[in-house]
Formats: C-alpha cells, structure tokens, sequence
C-alpha cells in the first residue's frame, strides 16, 4: 500500500511519549521541550545511507535501529543522557510493510534509552535517514577528545572488530552458525554504551566512540588531546567468534581497523586504571590497551615488538583502505 506523507508521519511516528519533558512532539510546526536547570544541551546528527552505511537489502528493522543507535554512540562519547530525537527520512517509496518495520526497530532502541520522537520531516529520495539526537549533561563536568595526558591508561570497552567482520559476513551472505549471527547482530545492531559513558564522565580525562576504525579513532583522540599513544596491539580481546570464521591476522586488521564498533575508548590517569570505579565496571569489559604518550601519532606494538597494521581505517572521502 502507498501512503501519504501524513499517513506516514501519523501512523509510523506518531506516539504518546513517556517522557514528561516533551510539552508539544509530533505534529505542529515544531516541538517544544522542557529544558532542564543546571545541565548542559547536548546535540548530535548522524546521517546513514543505503550503500555507503548498510548494504542494500539490509532490514528495515535494523536500519531504524542502526540509524539512532550510532547518535546514541555519540552522546555517550560525552558522557551525556539522550533525551529527544528528531528524525529526518528520505525514502524512495511509501511502503508500509517496511515503515513498520523501520518504526519498530528504531523504537525498540528509542525505549530502551528512554528517548522521545519529538519531530523530524519526511520526503521522497534515495535512502537516506538522519537522526538528530539532543540529551543532557551536568554542567561541572562532561567528556570531550581533548584531555589524555601523557601517562593516562587507553581502555576500550567491548570487542573491536567485531562488527567488520559482520560486515564482511553479510556482504559475502555467508555464515549460518551462531558465532556468525553474533557478528553480523555486531554490525547491524551496535550497542552504544550510554551507561559506560555516563560512568566515565568524571572518571576519564577523554572519551570518544569508535565508529571509523581503533587506530583511526585513537589517532583523532589524541590529535585532540595533543599527545601521543603506544597501543599493545596483543592486549586487544580477542573475538571467539570472528575467530571462527577468520584467519587470526584477518581479525587483527578488523580490530585495528575495520569501523563500526561504536565501542568507547577513554582514558583515565594510572592511579585510576588501577582500580576502576565499580560505576564503571558495571557498565560492562572495558580493556586497557596501550598508553598515552608525549608527542604524536599511534604507535603500535605486539609483543614488544614494533608493529605496522596492514591499514588504517575508514574515511569517506579518502580511499578505503582494505585489509
Ligand atoms: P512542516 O511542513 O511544517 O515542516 P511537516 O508536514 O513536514 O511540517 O511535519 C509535520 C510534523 O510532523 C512536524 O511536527 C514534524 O516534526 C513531524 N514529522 C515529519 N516527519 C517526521 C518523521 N519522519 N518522524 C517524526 N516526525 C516527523
Ligand atoms: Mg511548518
């Protein structure tokens, strides 16, 4: 069935909230929502694409949750709590088999974290979907790239590389066990650690999320910060299940390279990374990897060795390097 572009914004995206803090959501002009005394307005965007993001064919289910999963990456890279979200969709049809599906997925996350629809626009193109996501931080103290020191302890929180390798899976269509499952669940349904970055906002001296490759992300991080970083390449944990399906320098190079983990790694003064804040534990394995250095770039070294990755990373407008 095709449908309007009011059908679709009344039947698809159009809720009762169960936040209090929205005063006016879907529907008018704009929203209008209750700001909070005494916290910062966190704010982020996030555009993904058919093709370039997720491959063509790929679930509308995990599309929606993919979409407001990467911002949800981003607030917490800042160590702030989601709130609202905006939601802008360019589809190339109406259909509504596959809105539902999309509302779903994106809903299913959206509740998860305790975020609002409050708005967005919806019009005909390729497939194109943008969330805007707003949130909240306390006003003393939230996280930023800048701030490593030299001699701070670089942790990465999950397993790296994981999703790389999902994505190689879903793009070769190969893989029917469950170590595959698990991998490809690793792409299509990141899971953005909100609750770590919220626990690390006055623990790290720098946080970012991980969505274009370690060292990639480690090298901005520390660019930001105006340090350097020696980064254990052997430390890193290793993945039972991309171990299953690849040869282990394959997953090396996913690690070190392949994107859209939406992992955090932070960085805290040694003194801490002795002993963790159990706030921080709790919020799931986090890894200490390497450590910040005076100077510049990413050095890698696997077994005290000097160490060279095969590549380095995603960027949209360079070349992807592959592994
Ligand atoms: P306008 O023409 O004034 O921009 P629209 O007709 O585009 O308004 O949108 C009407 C209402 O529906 C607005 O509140 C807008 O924020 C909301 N909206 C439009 N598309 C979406 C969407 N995909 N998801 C959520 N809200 C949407
Ligand atoms: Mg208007």
């Amino acid at each position: 069935m095709s449908l309007g572009e009011f059908d679709i914004i009344a039947r698809y995206f159009t809720r009762r909230s169960a936040r209090s803090d929205v005063a006016l959501g879907v529907g008018d002009d704009a929203a209008i929502l209750d700001v909070a005394p005494g916290r910062k307005l966190v704010a982020a965007v996030d555009t993904i694409v058919e093709g370039v993001h997720f491959p063509v064919g790929t679930a509308a289910a995990d599309i929606g949750y993919r979409a407001l999963a990467v911002n949800l990456s981003d607030l917490a890279a800042m160590g702030a709590e989601p709130t609202w979200m905006l939601l802008s969709l360019s589809l190339p049809t109406a259909d509504s088999r596959w809105l539902e599906d999309f509302a779903r997925g994106l809903f299913e996350i959206a509740d998860t974290h305790n975020v609002a629809l409050v708005g967005g626009d919806t019009v005909r193109g390729p497939l194109v979907i943008t969330v805007s996501l707003l949130g909240f931080v306390e006003a003393d103290r939230w996280l930023t790239r800048a701030g490593a020191q030299p001699g701070d302890v670089l942790f990465v929180s999950g397993c790296v590389g994981e999703a790389a390798a999902g994505l190689a899976l879903v793009q070769q269509s190969c893989g029917t066990d469950a170590p595959a499952a698990h991998l490809r669940e690793r792409f299509l349904r990141p899971t953005p650690r909100v609750a770590l970055g919220r626990a690390l906002r006055t623990v790290a001296s720098a946080a970012m999320d991980v969505s274009d490759g370690l060292i990639v992300d480690v090298s901005k991080l520390c660019a930001a910060s105006g340090c350097g970083a020696r980064l254990e390449v052997e430390r890193l944990p290793p993945s039972l299940a991309a171990q299953t399906h690849f040869a282990p320098e394959r997953c090396l190079d996913y690690a070190l390279s392949g994107g859209d983990d939406y992992e955090l790694i932070f960085t805290v003064p040694e003194a801490t990374a002795m002993n963790l804040p159990a706030s921080v534990l709790a919020a799931g394995v986090s890894t200490a990897i390497g450590i910040i250095t005076a100077g510049s770039g990413v050095e890698c070294v696997r077994n005290g060795q000097r160490f060279v990755p095969r590549a380095s990373g995603y960027d949209h407008f360079g070349r992807k390097v592959a592994p």
